[in-house]
């Protein structure tokens, strides 16, 4: 079984496409019965981002994404920080310079740009003229003894290569311009290709899944692993993410972030099956929903067989299924998603502690919106915010909906509202009166098992009892119990608000609106 690691750097917060990649690289671990690692690749100290690990680390939490190996989860391979492996990427180096495949270069920041400038003028795309090359081993030696800022270099060969790609099959790189790029920077700490080639060697990584973004540096890799003599890892470059009007999605744009996603109210599921399917698609075959006729806008908005938990995505996870075309973002997907998980969170026999986990932080959104001391008492209780959610869970599409469509829930209505007045006026004022009254009879004296059935059928069918016997039609009686219970026209239905409310609630606002 391969073993493969989520590598990513902490100089920005989890993005989508991050999450993406840990994600494919969990799917394939679990599926094969291998394992993931998790390796913060921190040795740019310049592009550090104080807080990141943190959040990187609480986002994969979120997400449910667990790890079998890195911070905090030592499983032999540690330490699961770049910064700490100093010494393991020197013990790599020194023989690649003893072999004079790497070599010290003191060349200042200034040489460089100029010769990077003469070299292009005279069409050489070249990065750098080798002059440290020719340098004898004394006079190495004697710089190095000075204290002289140097590089070490890799000697690279312009060849060209093919690379055997997971998801692309057979890449061509063509022969290259010389490109001696560094391996340890002038602070001692190896690049991010050098260290990372020595990482998944050492930790055994034999199957590497990442964006295509780094395509271009998987020749250099291929090179340092035939110079270190060690086999490489089977690579596989995954899709670019694309924004709806096509440009490239970028980790500086802020909704990218995952933190924010989690801010807007969204299901941790529904996020990883959203990342999921840009770029994979569980009909199979490389985005086999868009042969279909209507597939491309079936894609966009999502469909019954798009809705995966993770353990189905991993039962259905396979390589060959991943898309090589870019994928694009579609926000009105990621809502059905999250509206079809939120739905078999809270449907009969699902998980309880799922259940109760969603009550509760649905219920931190609205004590949030409403202000703690300002919602009515009992309201937050998780088990009564799960019973507003059934009764909403046609209407909303995230919890962070429940505040707008559910506010009745919560607060008394405002019967001086202008929605109030209008909902009001919708019947004549006696029949408000007469029929709000018998309503209020109805609802009194209803046994207490009526408010706890899921069906509603024991509130329902009295209530239309009264409207068959008063023969004016259900407006004349469901607008006025609207009007006193919500004060809103949208909305649950009457019944299930009832129900919710439950009869205290529901008799204490009949009779203000009677009063
Ligand atoms: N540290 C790189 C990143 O930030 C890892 C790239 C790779 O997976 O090799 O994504």
């Amino acid at each position: 079984p391969p073993t493969l690691r989520f590598a990513p750097s902490p100089t920005g917060y989890l993005h989508l496409g991050g999450l993406r990649t840990a994600l494919f690289n969990h799917l394939l671990a679990r599926k094969l019965g291998g394992k993931w690692l998790l390796r913060i690749e921190d040795t740019d100290q310049t592009r550090y981002v104080e807080g990141a690990v943190e959040s990187l680390l609480r986002t994969l939490k979120w997400a449910g994404l667990d790890f079998d190996e890195g911070p905090g989860k030592d499983g032999g391979n540690g330490p699961y920080f770049q910064s700490q492996r100093k010494e393991i990427y020197d013990a790599h180096l020194q023989p690649l310079i003893d072999q004079g495949r790497a070599y010290h270069c003191f060349c200042t920041p200034e040489r460089l740009a100029e010769t990077r400038k003469l070299l292009q003028k005279r069409g050489d795309n070249s990065t750098y003229d080798r002059r440290c090359l020719g340098l004898g081993e004394e006079e190495v030696k004697s710089k190095l003894e000075r204290g002289e800022k140097s590089v070490v270099r890799f000697k690279s060969s312009s060849e060209g290569l093919t690379q055997q790609d997971l998801i692309y099959s057979s890449i061509h790189y063509p022969s290259l311009p010389i490109e001696d790029f560094v391996l340890r920077k002038s602070d001692g700490l190896p690049t991010y290709h050098f260290a990372n080639v020595v990482d998944d060697s050492r930790m055994g990584v034999d199957v590497v899944l990442r964006g295509e973004e780094w395509l271009p540096s998987t020749p250099k890799h291929l090179a340092l692993y035939r110079a270190l003599s060690l086999p490489p890892p089977s690579f596989g470059h995954m899709p670019l993410l694309i924004n709806p009007d096509g440009s490239k999605l970028s980790k500086r744009a802020g909704d990218v972030r995952v933190e924010d996603y989690i801010a807007k109210g969204y299901e941790p599921e529904a996020l990883l099956n959203f990342v999921a399917l840009l770029g994979w698609s569980p009909q199979g075959g490389g985005g086999g929903a868009s042969a279909e006729a209507g597939g491309a806008e079936k894609q966009l908005q999502g469909q019954e067989t798009d809705v995966l938990s993770l353990e189905e995505m991993v039962e259905q996870f396979s390589l060959p299924a991943i898309n090589k075309n870019r994928s694009t973002l579609s926000p009105t997907k990621l809502l059905f998603l999250n509206r079809a998980h939120l739905q078999r969170k809270l449907a009969e026999g699902a998980d309880a502690e799922k259940r109760r986990e969603l009550s509760e932080r649905c219920a931190r959104v609205v004590g949030e919106s409403f202000g703690v001391g300002n919602v009515e008492e009992g309201t937050l209780e998780a088990g009564y915010v799960g019973r507003v959610l059934e009764a909403l869970k046609e209407r909303i599409h995230t919890i962070n909906d429940v505040p707008n469509l559910g506010a009745s829930f919560f607060l008394p209505p405002n019967l001086d509202s202008p929605s109030a007045k209008q909902l009001y006026k919708s019947v004549k004022p006696e029949a408000y009166r007469s029929s709000l009254t018998s309503s209020f009879e109805i609802i009194a004296s209803l046994p207490e098992e009526a408010f706890a059935s899921p069906t509603h059928e024991a509130i329902l069918d009295p209530l239309n009892e009264l409207v068959k016997t008063r023969g004016k039609g259900p407006k004349e009686v469901m607008a006025p119990l609207r009007h006193g219970l919500t004060g809103v026209k949208v909305g649950a239905g009457v019944p299930a608000t009832i129900a919710v409310l439950g009869r205290e609630r529901t008799v204490a606002r009949l009779k203000e609106a009677l009063r």
